[in-house]
């Protein structure tokens, strides 16, 4: 069919699949998922949300093989043909899922876009091995990074002078450069039994492996269980809270702790 741009405007929505459990996905993206005419998903990891809720008929394609220009040329074809065009990604989409480089090609093209945010991965490695990220009086900070691979790392973001911060970091894509995980870590002063974790698809039923190790063991751990992909590294100070037993409360739940909707029911400890 041989429609022009504006005579049909479908729009394209990012959604966020979640970190791979098709019930991980958000009750929008499902919804939107049930309506969609054209979904493009991004490989293996999401393949199965797109499955199980696409309606029948719907064009499904897998972006594994595909440029960029031939998403975009892709996703803006379809948006001429049908209301709903889905572009289907792990997580959440505007983590390390190249969203700003396919929303410019559909923004020069008139396209409307919208983003539907997801679980992250790094969310749901957390769930996996029952952390907090953050926790009183340890750490009030998380960090999303990577380890410098073929994508080069901005100035100020070397993991060594992330890591100086001590506070929680979440590292993705980093499962096959452990040692470089490692070799900062040590560089930046954390000691070489700081308990670190790794999950292996995170919220997979069946599948999630979740692996706890130290700064000087986890390489070795992830080595023997033969995890070299889709796997989440997380070193944080936080990590093995829920075996601690002198734990900082949360002041939200102190009982000395006035705030907007709840007054001290016990007197404020003076230092
Ligand atoms: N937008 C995604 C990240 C995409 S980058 C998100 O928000 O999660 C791909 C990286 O994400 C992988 O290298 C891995 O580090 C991590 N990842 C994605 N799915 C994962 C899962 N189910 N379990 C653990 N890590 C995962």
């Amino acid at each position: 069919m041989n429609r022009a741009p504006q005579q049909m405007p479908g729009a394209v929505f990012f959604v966020g699949a979640g970190p791979g459990s098709p019930d991980l996905i958000t009750v929008r993206g499902r919804d939107l998922i049930a309506r969609a005419g054209a979904i493009l998903y991004a490989g293996s990891l999401v393949d199965e949300a797109a499955t199980r809720w696409a309606p029948a008929g719907c064009v499904l394609r897998d972006s594994k093989d595909m440029t960029l220009e031939q998403m975009s040329e892709w996703l803006i074809e379809q948006s001429r043909q049908h209301a709903t065009v889905v572009r289907l990604q792990t997580g959440d989409p505007a983590l390390y899922g190249a969203l700003i480089e396919l929303v410019q090609p559909l923004d020069a093209a008139g396209v409307a876009i919208e983003v539907v945010p997801g679980v992250s991965s790094a969310m749901a490695s957390a769930a996996a091995a029952v952390e907090s990220l953050t926790l009183p009086e340890v750490t009030q900070t998380v960090i999303f990074t990577r380890v410098e691979g073929r994508t080069p790392m901005p100035a100020g973001e070397s993991l060594v002078e992330l890591a100086r911060h001590r506070s929680t970091l979440c590292i993705f894509l980093s499962i096959t450069l452990l040692h470089k995980v490692e070799a900062a870590l040590q560089e930046a002063g954390w000691p070489s039994d700081a308990p670190m974790l790794v999950v292996h698809k995170a919220s997979w039923p069946g599948h999630q492996r979740v692996l706890r190790g130290t700064v000087a063991t986890i390489k070795s751990l992830c080595r023997e269980a033969g995890i070299v992909s889709q796997a989440m590294v997380i070193a944080s100070p936080t990590l093995g809270a829920r075996q601690w037993p002198d734990l900082a409360r949360s002041k939200l739940y102190d009982p000395s702790f006035t705030h907007r909707y709840r007054r001290a029911s016990v007197p404020t400890e003076s230092a």
